[in-house]
C-alpha cells in the first residue's frame, strides 16, 4: 500500500488538478438537465418565449463545448501522471533487477520476469490511470448528482439508490472470482511467454532435433489452457455486467413509477422529473463501470504486490556495497574449510563443495581439473563472488571475500564462462563491454592475445564486423575468444577461465595460453579445463572429486603419482587422442 501511496504523492499535483477539472466537468454536465428542467417547466406553464429558448439552447451548447475541454484536460492530467508513474516504476524495477544476485535468477524463470515487467506494468498503469480517474469521477458525480436529486425530490432519490447497495454487494462478491480467474489468466500468460522465450533461445536445438511439431503441439496445449481460463474470466465478467444492468434497470423502473405519481400529485414538476431521470442514467452507468474498475483495481494490486516483492529482494551478498576505496588486490587467494550448497527453496540442497582448503600465491597459474559435476565451476563461481560464502571462508589478500564490495571485486577479477553472450554490436564493442572507453590499441592488444587476429581476415570489417544476434555468425571458438578478450580488457588481477577454451582447437589454445602466461605474469589465473595438457604449464593443479580436493600439487608431482587421479586422467586423454588420430 505504501508503494501505491508514495507514487500518488509524488504526482499529487497532477491528481489534484485532475480532480479539480473532473469537478468542473461534472458540474457542467449536471447543469444541463437543470437548465432543461427550467425550459420544460416554463413551456408547460405556457410562458416560454422564443428568445429565452434560444438563449437557453446557446448556453447548453457553450456548456457542452466547455465540458469537452475540461474533460480532456482532466484525462490528460491523470492519465499523463499514470504514464509518468509507470515510467518510474519500470526504470526502478529494471535497475533493481540488475543488482539482484544469481540466486534470484535461479528461483525465477525468465518468462515469469518478462510477464511481470511487461503485463504487470500494464496493470499498474490501469491502476494509476483509468482506475483512479473513474473512482474520482464516480465520487464527484455521486456527490453532485445525489445532492441535486435530493433537492428535486428526496423520497425519489432514496428510492432510486435503494438497489445500489445490492448492486455493490454483488460486484464485491463476484470481484473475488474475477480476481482469482484473472490471476490464473496472468499465470498462464507467463507460461506462454516462458515457452516462447525458451523456444526462441533454443531454436537451433529445436531444429537440429526435429522438435518443431512437438513444440507446436505443447505450445498449442498452453494456448488452449489460456483460452479456457480467459473464457472463464469473460464469463464471470459477463455475468456481473448482466447483474448490474438488471439492477440499474430496476432502479430506473422504480423512479419511473414513483416519479410519475409524484408528478401527478404535484410533488415534483414535469421538468424536475425529466431532469431526475437524466441524472440517474450516468450514475447507474458509472456504478456499472465500477464493476470493471474493482476488477482492474484488484488485478493492479496483485501486480503491485508482485513488483513490491521483487523490490523487497536484496542482493544476498553481504558486505559494504557503497565503499570502493579498498586497496588494490595482489591476487592471493585462500579458501579455508569451504563448504557450499546452492541456495534452494527447500533448504536441503546437497553440499557441492566440502572442506576445501587451498592457498594460491599471487601471480600463479592454477589448473582446476576433475570429472563433470565435480564442483569446478562451483568453486570458481564462489571465488568470483557470484554466490556468498556462508560456511568457511575465502580470503583475497587475507581479506574476507564477503567484506569486499562487489564493485571493487569486479574491478579486480574477471571470469570467462564457457557459454558467453554476445550483443548484436561489433566485435570491438563486444570486447569493450566492461570498458566502453577503451582505446583501439588496447582492444587490438587483447584481441591478439585471444588469437582473434587469426580470424580477422574472415570478417568483412575486421573487428568492426557486427555479430548477429547472440553472435550466431561467429563459431563457438571465436565467441569464446571474444569473451576472453573482453575479460582481458578489464586488466584483472585475477582471471578465471571456466572451461573457456573448450571450443577452441588445441593449437590455438596453446598459443592463447602462451600469450596469456606472458600477459598474466604477475597476476593470478585460474584455468578450469577438461584437457589435462592445457594445464601442464600451471604452477599448481587442484583435482576435485565429488566436491572435495582429491589431489593438489605441481603437474610434475602429480604425474609422478602413478595411481593418482590426475595421472589417470592424463593417460586416459592421451589414449583418447591417439584413438582420435588413428
Ligand atoms: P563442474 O564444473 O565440475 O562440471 P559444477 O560445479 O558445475 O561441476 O557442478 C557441481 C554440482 O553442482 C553438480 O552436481 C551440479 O548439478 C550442481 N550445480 C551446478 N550449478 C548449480 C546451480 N546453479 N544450482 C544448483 N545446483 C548446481
Amino acid at each position: 500500500m505504501s508503494f501505491i501511496l508514495s507514487h500518488l504523492r509524488n504526482h499529487g499535483r497532477s491528481y489534484f488538478l485532475g480532480s479539480v477539472f473532473l469537478l468542473a466537468t461534472n458540474s457542467l454536465v449536471m447543469s444541463i438537465p437543470w437548465r432543461l428542467k427550467g425550459i420544460i417547466d416554463s413551456l408547460k406553464a405556457g410562458h416560454a418565449t422564443t428568445g429565452a429558448l434560444t438563449r437557453a439552447a446557446v448556453i447548453i451548447a457553450v456548456t457542452a463545448a466547455l465540458l469537452t475541454i475540461t474533460r480532456t484536460i482532466s484525462r490528460w492530467l491523470i492519465l499523463g501522471a499514470s504514464r509518468r508513474i509507470v515510467y518510474d516504476v519500470r526504470n526502478d524495477l529494471f535497475a533493481h533487477m540488475q543488482t539482484l544476485p544469481a540466486s534470484f535468477y535461479g528461483r525465477h524463470r525468465t518468462g515469469e520476469l518478462m510477464s511481470i515487467t511487461v503485463n504487470d506494468l500494464r496493470l499498474i498503469r490501469s491502476l494509476y490511470g483509468p482506475c483512479v480517474l473513474y473512482i474520482l469521477d464516480l465520487l464527484i458525480a455521486y456527490s453532485i448528482g445525489l445532492t441535486l436529486m435530493a433537492i428535486l425530490d428526496p423520497i425519489l432519490m432514496v428510492a432510486a439508490i435503494l438497489p445500489y447497495p445490492l448492486l455493490l454487494l454483488g460486484v464485491y462478491r463476484s470481484s473475488h472470482t474475477i480476481h482469482r480467474r484473472s490471476n490464473a489468466v496472468q499465470e498462464q500468460l507467463g507460461e506462454i511467454s516462458n515457452k516462447v522465450q525458451e523456444n526462441l533461445s533454443g531454436i537451433n536445438m529445436v531444429k537440429a532435433y526435429g522438435r518443431e511439431d512437438s513444440e507446436v503441439e505443447s505450445f498449442g496445449a498452453l494456448c488452449r489452457e489460456y483460452r479456457s481460463r480467459a473464457l472463464a474470466l469473460a464469463r464471470s465478467r459477463g455475468l456481473i455486467g448482466v447483474l448490474m444492468m438488471g439492477l440499474g434497470a430496476t432502479s430506473t423502473l422504480v423512479v419511473f413509477w414513483l416519479g410519475a405519481r409524484h408528478v401527478i400529485a404535484e410533488v415534483l414538476t414535469l421538468g424536475g422529473f425529466i431532469a431526475f431521470l437524466i441524472y440517474l442514467t450516468p450514475l447507474t452507468e458509472k456504478t456499472i463501470i465500477m464493476g470493471w474498475i474493482l476488477g482492474t483495481f484488484q488485478r493492479g494490486l496483485g501486480a503491485v504486490s508482485r513488483i513490491a516483492a521483487i523490490h523487497a529482494e536484496r542482493s544476498d551478498l553481504p558486505g559494504d556495497w557503497a565503499t570502493g576505496s579498498a586497496p588494490s588486490l595482489t591476487g592471493r587467494v585462500s579458501c579455508r574449510n569451504l563448504t557450499f550448497s546452492y541456495p534452494d527453496a527447500s533448504g536441503a540442497a546437497p553440499a557441492r563443495l566440502r572442506d576445501i582448503d587451498l592457498e594460491v600465491a599471487a601471480g600463479s597459474m592454477v589448473g582446476i581439473v576433475g570429472r563433470v559435476g565435480a564442483g569446478k565451476s562451483t568453486l570458481i563461481r564462489l571465488i568470483a563472488g557470484v554466490y556468498p560464502v556462508r560456511d568457511g571462508s575465502i580470503l583475497l589478500d587475507g581479506r574476507d571475500l564477503n567484506s569486499i564490495p562487489t564493485e571493487h571485486l569486479r574491478g579486480h577479477l574477471a571470469i570467462v564462462p564457457q557459454e558467453t553472450f554476445l550483443f548484436s554490436r561489433t566485435i570491438a564493442e563486444n570486447i569493450a563491454l566492461g570498458r566502453p572507453g577503451a582505446s583501439r590499441a588496447r582492444i587490438e592488444e587483447v584481441a591478439e592475445i585471444a588469437q582473434l587476429n587469426r580470424d580477422l581476415p574472415q570478417f568483412s570489417h575486421g573487428l568492426d564486423t557486427i555479430v548477429g544476434e547472440r553472435g550466431v555468425t561467429l563459431s563457438g571458438g571465436q565467441r569464446q575468444r571474444v569473451a576472453l578478450a573482453r575479460a582481458l580488457l578489464l586488466d584483472p588481477r585475477i582471471l578465471i577461465l571456466d572451461d573457456a577454451l573448450s571450443s577452441v582447437d588445441a593449437d590455438t589454445e596453446e598459443a592463447i595460453l602462451r600469450a596469456l602466461r606472458d600477459y598474466m605474469r604477475d597476476r593470478t589465473t585460474f584455468v578450469v579445463s577438461h584437457r589435462a595438457a592445457t594445464i601442464f604449464d600451471a604452477d599448481l593443479i587442484v583435482v576435485l572429486d565429488d566436491g572435495r580436493i582429491a589431489e593438489t600439487g605441481s603437474p610434475a608431482d602429480l604425474l609422478r603419482r602413478e595411481d593418482g587421479l590426475f595421472s589417470r586422467m592424463v593417460r586416459q586423454q592421451r589414449i583418447e587422442r591417439e584413438l582420435e588420430s588413428m
